[in-house]
């Protein structure tokens, strides 16, 4: 795989990482900060004629803008060069500068019809308090104690400011082809992790833009919430085994680093969520609980008295749960507390 620095080769304070590389083919990737454990999210700028495709610009923080004008100032890239931005999915990490970029470019965004939807379920204008309620009453329903539940809240609405000024939008959808960097990307269709999201396939070239559905070294989240359907890990298998299918010589995700092997790490990914349903069944076999029980059995210390692991960690049990329910392998009783589940 190769990869080479350009410019001052300005490093982003992230493990000693530099803040931009610079793929053949004119993507630069950047990594823009976060403050969780994941540490950046890419974003990628898409070089053609009139300018650049900004796809996934990153969350809304100072250190995020920080890091964009250094990168910007580095590569003589101004706003008005900006003349379209791409939007993967929904996750705040992706979707939270897009407004602010649109207000300096503006450019149009670009952002499937269902991850939009999620967007103004979570940040619009009742403000999320319909689906913290939701949240907090799923959680609860499933044994998470008051006092752990009673931090989501807060965690969601802090989640506002990082996604703000929200972007006037326009919508793009699976089956439609795009022109970015002088190629033609396929969007192809990609729950599980999030619905709506779309990876981009540029079958010339056989690159994949794969946004958070196809990560090298960490496993995507799936997460089950109120209000979508409760087979989000067999849409997310379904969808790793048709972008098996691909092509790829190159992967571009949306955390860690640029990737070859892109079929093979769907397939791990694939296998790692089997391996998790099993240790559920076992678990669950030899002492039923509660989801939330399963959750610290499966997690444990690494979330405790951390609202943001716990949301993720939480969902994703309920996740895998929901689908053993569904293949018959637990039965969920109905007890005065909450739902308890026996294998
Ligand atoms: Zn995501």
């Amino acid at each position: 795989m190769t990869s080479y620095e350009s410019g001052g080769n300005r490093l982003s304070g992230i493990a000693g990482r530099p803040a931009a590389t610079a793929w053949p083919g004119g993507i630069l990737q950047v990594r823009v900060p976060l403050p969780f454990s994941l540490k950046w999210v890419n974003s990628y700028l898409l070089r053609d004629e009139r300018g650049y495709v900004l796809i996934d610009p990153g969350l809304h923080t100072d250190e995020a803008v920080a890091a964009w004008k250094g990168v910007m100032d580095e590569h003589a890239i101004g706003f008005q060069d900006i003349h379209t931005i791409m939007l993967t999915h929904q996750h705040p990490d992706h979707y939270g500068l897009a407004g602010w970029f649109q207000e300096r470019s503006g450019a149009p965004v670009y952002i499937s019809a269902e991850s939009y939807a999620y967007t103004q379920r979570l940040w619009g204008d009742d403000g999320g308090a319909a689906f913290a309620a939701d949240l907090t009453a799923l959680y609860t329903q499933h044994g998470m104690p008051s006092q752990v539940v009673a931090a989501l809240g807060p965690h969601l609405d802090s989640f506002i400011a990082k996604v703000s000024p929200q972007p006037q939008v326009q919508f793009i959808e699976a089956g439609q082809t795009v022109r970015m960097a002088e190629t033609d990307w396929q969007l192809i269709d990609a729950p599980g992790h999030a619905g709506g999201q779309l990876c981009f396939y540029a079958p010339d070239k056989r690159w994949m833009i794969c946004g958070d559905q196809v990560l090298p070294t960490i496993t995507p989240n799936i997460s089950a919430v109120p209000g979508e359907d409760d087979r989000q890990l067999k849409r997310f298998l379904l969808s790793l085994r048709e972008l098996a299918c691909y092509e790829v010589e190159l992967a571009f995700p949306g955390h860690r680093e640029p990737f070859e092997r892109f079929g093979e790490r769907a397939a791990e990914l694939a296998a790692h969520h089997e391996r998790r349903l099993e240790s559920i069944v076992l678990m669950l076999r030899e002492s039923p609980g509660s989801a939330y029980s399963v959750c610290m059995r499966l997690f444990g210390e690494r979330i405790a008295g951390d609202a943001h692991h716990m949301r993720f960690a939480m969902s994703e049990t309920l996740a895998h749960i929901y689908d053993l329910e569904h293949k018959g392998l637990l039965a969920r009783r109905l007890q005065e507390d909450g739902i308890t589940y026996v294998a």
